[in-house]
């Protein structure tokens, strides 16, 4: 088998006493290797939220064409189905931090060169799962994200109101719940030339990403873009 561990750099401190073991292929270094990095890209797509089209990038024109939906271009790393499915549950309510970083990078190589100033919006998390879970999983890829480019920020422009409660409801309930679980957050300046990336880990009725969506448009952003760990295929 070959050896993918990197001989060319000492490895920390932390990793001598916890290596990591790739979720994919169990070769010691990282805590998913280049190259099943590398598999999950290629053996996914972006696709298209609405109807699921594979796509090469922002939304499919059938779906552009449809007046009735305004859903700003996206990005997506694939279907949340093997690996991909296993690196993300385990981020989400394992808490398994160490994925935030190879998520975010996948994620980056969807999303497209974006000129000018650039603000990335985790859709918030609702506090008992952050308390919970000791993480809040969509804004540490978000500032993963930014690390990757050190122009982009991240900022917390969207709040959550009480109250609204996802896990457990079912597909009408979770759409009524959406239209209101969002607000803008008053302490913060929107930037009209600023592209805004609505960033969130799975689509799934794609009800709290639209929500989200109309709430930053009724506020005056107009540039956005929505980049998603993945898309839930049996919703
Ligand atoms: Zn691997
Ligand atoms: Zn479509």
């Amino acid at each position: 088998m070959p050896n993918i561990v990197k001989t060319t750099t000492f490895p920390s401190l932390l990793d001598v006493i916890a290596p990591h073991y790739c979720r994919g292929c169990g070769h010691i270094g990282k805590p998913i290797c280049d190259r099943c990095e590398k598999n999950i890209l290629r053996s996914n797509h972006n696709l298209c939220p609405l109807c699921k089209q594979k796509i090469k990038s922002g939304i499919c024109s059938h779906c552009k064409n449809n007046k009735s939906i305004s859903l700003p271009p996206s990005f997506i790393i694939g279907e949340r189905s093997g690996l991909l499915n296993d690196i993300i549950h385990d981020y989400k309510y394992n808490s398994v931090r160490a994925y935030a970083k190879p998520l975010a990078k996948m994620l980056d190589y969807r999303l497209p060169k974006i000129d000018g100033t650039v603000n990335i919006v985790p859709l918030p998390t609702i506090n008992s799962h952050i308390r919970s879970r000791g993480l809040d999983h969509t804004l540490l890829i978000a500032k993963k994200l930014a690390h990757l480019h050190p122009s982009y920020k991240v900022t917390k422009l969207l709040l959550r109101n009480a109250n609204t409660i996802q896990v457990g409801s079912n597909h009408d309930q979770r759409i009524a719940q959406a239209a209101n679980a969002y607000r803008i957050n008053p302490k913060i300046n929107i930037n009209k030339n600023a592209t805004y990336i609505l960033l969130d880990d799975v689509w799934t009725t794609g009800a709290s990403l639209q929500s989200a969506v109309k709430i930053l448009k009724a506020n005056g952003v107009e540039k956005i873009i929505l980049a998603i760990l993945s898309l839930s295929i049996l919703n």
